[in-house]
């Protein structure tokens, strides 16, 4: 007889995040009782592979299989096969272009793991035709919000912003239950300008409705009016199962094994940072970090030491380690050492535990560049965000944060523009930070009401993921789903 369970394959794309919240989401299929494979290279898999081994010895069936990226083909020195490598735009493009080599192994052994079903990231449109080879479902997994998603199709569909005088004029997203405005110089620079990028998007979104589903990692209690227009006015079939970071990663070792970051700083720095957030009194910190891509050319950091400085309240700020290399003089260096002797900053330098920070109690609030992940990240810890969006769909995110959750104060970012093409100008002055930071770790009532509201869903995020919340039954129905697809394929090949 054949077996009754559900055999999934799982495509993650190379970048931190996207990466890290499919690896989440292949482990929970696995501890609910899938037999789950998940396809990577080399250099990826040493992110995560701790947390699967760690998986399997518990008895979960899951495994990686490794393919081998074409680094000697595209002109790229061994190891680098993740876009959070990439310190130019030109590194940038010979890492896509081996992601874009990979396809043919991974449509190899898509044939050959005789998978129910693949689970592919949205950057791999074209897995919808694989699976329609295959006759299986494709399910899209979206790692962003209910509400960018809504936002960008409408935009796409409306063009509102076109024939409008300037770039910098509002205009309101059509279609939505929120008035929400934006200006065309904080959209994405691929809706903004037709290029080969355009089209790749585009033909991105349509293989969204083209697969079996989308999977989303959110919460039906922090976007159901955008996860409603998803469903019905969009027609895409989704199901959010998120945050699924505090799901599949309940303990601290967990945590860590995740995130790779044990192969990165060493243990020393890891004490060091833990003892200095447990000197200071509860919510009194403010984690700065402009999440995995993010490299700040030299004056923008200066804008930010001096904004953090001058606000005078205690911080732990995220630098790259290649940022500190373009020619500040050691201007970072002196901060650093300026702030450990007035104790009131700490810098960890390049990667840091970031779920860890999050939820320690002196951790009172966050600057983030609204990456879907750290806002999932900081609302599950229930902080309060001062948002600073850089590029991609960040700035549909930004106003997700701070207009219609009211759990966030915007810096006041004009401009949506890729890391590697900033200017040394800088896009956001000391002075803007110091005001947002004053509102946000201060005790105002905004501030107290920002507060109140980031707690309550942090509180709707924990719950969810437990038996009989939102997320929990999603995740059980959509196994269910396949499930009984499997059997009814089964059936049909019988009876043929
Ligand atoms: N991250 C981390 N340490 C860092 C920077 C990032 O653990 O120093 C993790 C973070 O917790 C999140 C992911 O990397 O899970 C970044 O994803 P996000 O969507 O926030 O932003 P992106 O990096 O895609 O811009």
């Amino acid at each position: 007889m054949e077996s009754q369970q559900l055999n999934i394959v799982f495509l993650p794309y190379p970048t931190p995040g996207h990466m890290i919240p499919m690896i989440d989401t292949a482990r929970l299929f696995a501890k609910h009782g899938a037999n789950v494979t998940i396809i990577t290279t080399h250099a990826n898999v040493s992110s995560f592979q701790k947390a699967i081994d760690s998986d399997f010895s518990a008895g979960h069936s899951i495994k990686t299989q490794l393919i081998q990226f074409p680094s000697a083909q595209v002109g790229l020195p061994d190891g680098v096969e993740n876009i959070k490598d990439g310190t130019s735009l030109e590194m940038l493009g010979k890492i896509t272009r081996g992601i874009w080599m990979l396809q043919d192994q991974i449509e190899i052994l898509f044939q050959d793991l005789e998978p129910d079903c693949i689970v592919t990231d949205m950057m791999y449109p074209w897995t919808v035709q694989c699976a329609a080879k295959l006759g299986i479902p494709r399910l899209h997994f979206y790692s962003s919000s209910y509400f960018s998603n809504c936002a960008c199709h409408f935009i796409r569909k409306c063009k509102p912003h076109e024939g409008l005088v300037s770039d910098t004029n509002k205009f309101t997203i059509p279609g939505l239950p929120h008035s929400i405005q934006m200006t065309t110089l904080q959209l994405p620079d691929w809706m903004r300008n037709k290029s080969f990028a355009t089209g790749y998007f585009e033909e991105m979104f349509e293989s969204e409705e083209r697969s079996y589903g989308t999977i989303c990692n959110s919460f039906h209690e922090l976007e159901s009016d955008y996860e409603k227009l998803c469903k019905t006015i969009m027609g895409i079939k989704c199901w959010s199962i998120g945050p699924v970071s505090a799901w599949a990663n309940k303990d601290d070792d967990e945590k860590k094994a995740n995130r790779g970051h044990m192969e990165i700083n060493n243990i020393g720095n890891e004490q060091e940072w833990l003892n200095w957030l447990n000197s200071k009194p509860n919510d009194s910190v403010l984690y700065v970090s402009f999440g995995s891509l993010t490299r700040l050319p030299h004056l923008h950091l200066v804008e930010i030491a001096h904004g953090l400085e001058n606000s005078g309240h205690n911080f732990i700020w995220v630098v790259r380690k290649k940022d500190r290399d373009e020619g500040g003089n050691g201007f970072l260096q002196e901060f650093e050492k300026r702030m450990k002797e007035s104790d009131k900053g700490y810098i960890i330098w390049n990667w840091a535990p970031q779920l860890l920070i999050l939820d320690h109690p002196a951790t009172g609030g966050i600057v983030t560049h609204c990456g879907w992940n750290s806002i999932l990240e900081s609302l599950n810890a229930g902080l309060p965000m001062i948002a600073w969006p850089v590029f991609a769909e960040q700035f549909y995110n930004e106003k997700l944060v701070t207009e219609i959750l009211k759990i966030g104060v915007p810096v006041g970012v004009k401009e949506n523009k890729l890391w590697a093409s900033f200017g040394e100008e800088a896009i956001v002055r000391s002075e803007e930070i110091v005001k947002a930071v004053e509102i946000l770790m201060g005790s105002g009532q905004d501030s107290k009401e920002m507060r109140m509201r980031a707690k309550m869903l942090g509180d709707a995020a924990k719950r969810t993921i437990e038996e009989g919340g939102h997320s929990y039954n999603n995740l059980i129905q959509l196994i269910d789903e396949l499930k009984s697809l499997k059997k009814s394929k089964a059936l049909a090949v019988k009876e043929d």
